[in-house]
């Protein structure tokens, strides 16, 4: 931590010339003294991605299928204690969403869901990828941590990977944001993704969301993690994501500040530092950050996103709800939550606001500008099937 504050020019300079970097010549990388060469990181860092990924970006969509939650995350609108309409989704309403995402140009899904076992159990989830994987060749999952025998039957079902945050690497900050629920256990958080593994996932994505502790240092631990993973799990594809805190329900405000500069010095330290590792970017930036982020080492975004359950369709809007303590509070007939809101399918809650409200046709055009090419499937999966 100290390093990535007061590495010098000299010390940048040497990280820049080397082939193979270890976690002191990343955080040269992240220094305010690597900011000055930031032009000088970028082309290397778009040289390498080039060389390594070709000129392909890949997009993928979350297909979010319930808000129920039995956490208490501060920074989270799908919080237990927010007030907040909830639905999970049928199967049915499931493969409608993903249907709609098909029809759009997406084959990569990424199958978000709050941690609620009496909503989203594991055979739920199970059954979820099944009918999913019939049609769509690439499903990953971002839901609450599971046991490996638990992971199993959903690998089985057609799952090949799993997104798991770590939100903050400090454990005092930890605390402080996960003050209700099992996500309150940080050690069983950070051994998702070597669970995951275990169960036969190949491909694991990590992250932290930048807002709650000091970036350089979440980003430091987000480097330490990723090279554990790809010697413990090295068969493993390892993807990275840089979320920032957006605006959700709640109203949390972030606690620090990572600027747009110093993102994209972040997005060319990790690929200077993992050639091979796939590097997400979602809605979650606005269109002309994330237009000037892709060319800089980016492989995989999202596009057109929903954060609501039935966001793509309206799937499920008929069965909104509150959640109380565990059980469902139906919402009076003629309650204003049922007031269909401007340019929404659904009066279900998002996860948070997206920036980026693009159409993927759209996004896709984009990325053909920059001179890339589009790839609606995931690269591992295009290769399999
Ligand atoms: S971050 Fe995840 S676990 Fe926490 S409240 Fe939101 S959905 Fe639930």
């Amino acid at each position: 931590m100290k390093r990535s504050l007061d590495a010098n020019a000299t010390a940048v300079r040497d990280s820049l010339t080397k082939t193979k970097l270890s976690l002191n010549d990343f955080a040269n990388l992240i220094s305010p003294a690597a900011s000055e060469s930031l032009e000088q990181i970028s082309v290397r860092s778009q040289k390498i991605t080039q060389q390594r990924f070709g000129k392909v970006i890949r997009l993928f969509a979350p297909l979010y299928v319930s808000n129920e939650c039995i956490n208490n995350c501060a920074y989270c609108g799908f919080s237990r204690d927010n007030a907040i309409l909830r639905v999970t989704l049928s199967i049915d309403e499931v493969l409608r969403e993903a249907r709609e995402l098909k029809q759009q140009g997406f084959r990569n899904i990424l199958l978000v869901a709050g941690e609620h076992p009496k909503f989203v159990s594991n055979n739920y989830l199970r059954d979820c990828v099944a009918a999913l994987h019939a049609e769509i060749p690439s499903v990953s999952l971002e839901v609450g941590p599971m046991e490996t025998d638990e992971y199993k039957p959903i690998v089985a079902a057609g799952a090949d990977g799993l997104v798991v945050y770590q939100e903050t690497y400090d454990r005092a900050i930890y605390d402080t944001m996960h003050t209700a629920g099992p996500k309150k256990n940080f050690d069983w958080r950070l051994e998702t993704a070597e669970r995951a593994y275990a169960a036969g996932f190949r491909r694991l994505g990590i992250g932290a969301l930048f807002g709650l502790a000091d970036w350089r240092y979440e980003a430091i631990c987000v480097a330490a993690h990723a090279d554990f993973l790809l010697r413990h799990c090295w068969k493993a594809q390892i993807t990275i994501s840089l979320p920032r805190l957006r605006p959700c329900a709640g109203e949390f405000q972030p606690l620090t500040h990572l600027a747009d500069r110093e993102l994209a010095q972040l997005v060319c330290a990790f690929r200077l530092m993992f050639p091979d590792a796939g590097l997400v970017l979602s809605t979650r930036e606005p269109a002309k950050l994330r237009d000037g982020l892709i060319p800089l080492g980016i492989t995989l975004i999202s596009a057109g996103s929903h954060t609501e359950p039935g966001g793509y369709t309206g799937a499920g809007r008929e069965k909104i709800h509150h959640t109380e303590r565990g059980k469902i509070i139906e919402l009076a007939s003629g309650a204003s939550e049922w007031a269909a809101t401007n340019g929404h399918a659904t009066n279900a809650t998002g996860q948070f606001e997206i920036a980026d409200d693009r159409s993927p046709g759209e996004v896709a055009e984009l990325i053909r500008k920059l001179g890339y090419e589009p790839v609606w499937k995931d690269w591992d999966g295009a290769l399999m099937t």
